[in-house]
């Protein structure tokens, strides 16, 4: 591996590219292992030739937004992981939002407010990045991307840049195509409706009001780390199987939101696939439902 990471930098001189980088830097939860190689391209042509150099050298590649609902494993991450939050371009056009997958998706619900557009409120919380938000079709309070996306930039694992429409994505709850096809978002084409920008301000203002309400915003996590079962609310069955506040190492069930897995300290990401893992047992012996993480798992297994 020693000489195709040399050959792979060799090939990257001009690329932002670090080595063993520790993933915990960026995650949200603050764990997670090193990358044995982390690029921050700043353009298209960089990712392709990061894409280039990793297939010339067998390295296996793997994307990663603002790592908002992300656990690596402690081990680490084999192989190129390219973070894309230094394309982070916005670009607003009549009632057109054009964004870079590494664009937050905060600043893309303010930039279509700025333009006094309507459709990307429910968003103004949601920490991910554009690409991340795709992948994920991210929603909350009722809106999802797939509501308001009408295509996407992707580049394909041949290396072939290609726009998807909508109804391409497939998207459904919490899934996108990107899931299965390998692929890695480039850019998000938002179309929007003209609105009245003090509407838009208060609507935001309000979902963020009780987003801090209701979540654990002072403490490092992943969001929601379970998807919603269908006829149940994650939340009440973990707190009525008495976990709220069940604590693995530093990770803990938060006692503001059981949907959220807290780091109060110190934690690992074996605590945090530990606590899941207990908490899946838990609720499907006391109630028979099966709880699938929303939470992207990612990493080497250790053996
Ligand atoms: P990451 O966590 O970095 O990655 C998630 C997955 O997307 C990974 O599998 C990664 O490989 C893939 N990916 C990322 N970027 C790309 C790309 N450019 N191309 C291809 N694949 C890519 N989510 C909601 O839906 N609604 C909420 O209300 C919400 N609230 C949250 C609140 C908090 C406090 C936190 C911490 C998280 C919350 N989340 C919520 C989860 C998270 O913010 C979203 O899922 C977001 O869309 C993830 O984006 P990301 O850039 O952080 O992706």
């Amino acid at each position: 591996m020693l000489s195709q990471i040399n050959a792979f930098l060799e090939a990257n001189q001009t690329i932002n590219v670090k080595t063993n980088e520790p993933l915990s830097k960026y995650t949200f939860t603050k764990t997670g292992g090193p990358a044995d190689l982390l690029a921050l391209p700043t353009s298209v042509p960089e990712v392709r030739q990061l894409l280039v150099a990793a297939k010339q050298n067998q390295l296996p590649i793997t994307v990663i937004g603002n790592a908002s609902n992300l656990i690596v494993r402690d081990d680490g991450i084999s192989g190129l992981v390219i973070i894309l939050t230094a394309m982070d371009q916005i670009d607003v056009q009549g009632t057109t939002v054009v964004a870079q997958a590494g664009a937050g998706i905060i600043q893309t619900s303010e930039a279509a407010y700025s333009g006094s557009l309507t459709g990307l409120e429910f968003a103004a919380g949601i920490p991910g990045s554009v690409g991340g938000a795709v992948f994920m079709n991210a929603g909350a309070y009722g809106g999802e991307i797939s509501d308001v996306l009408t295509s996407a930039e992707i580049l394909t694992q041949d290396n072939e840049i290609e726009t998807l429409t909508n109804a391409e994505l497939n998207f459904s709850y919490r899934h996108s195509l990107i899931q299965e096809n390998g692929s890695i978002v480039l850019s998000a084409r938002f179309e929007m409706a003209k609105g009245v920008a003090p509407t838009i301000r208060e609507k935001m203002d309000e979902l963020n009001a009780l987003r801090a309400a209701k979540q654990p915003l002072e403490y490092p996590s992943c969001g929601s780390v379970f998807k919603r079962p269908v006829g149940h609310f994650v939340g009440p069955l973990i707190q009525k199987a008495g976990l709220q506040g069940h604590q693995i190492g530093g990770a803990q069930v938060s006692e503001k939101h059981a949907g959220f897995i807290v780091n109060r300290g110190g934690a690992t990401a074996t605590d945090y696939l530990t606590l899941i893992a207990y908490i899946q047992e838990t609720i499907w012996h006391k109630f028979e439902v099966r709880l699938e993480p929303e939470v992207r798992i990612i990493g080497k297994k250790s053996e």
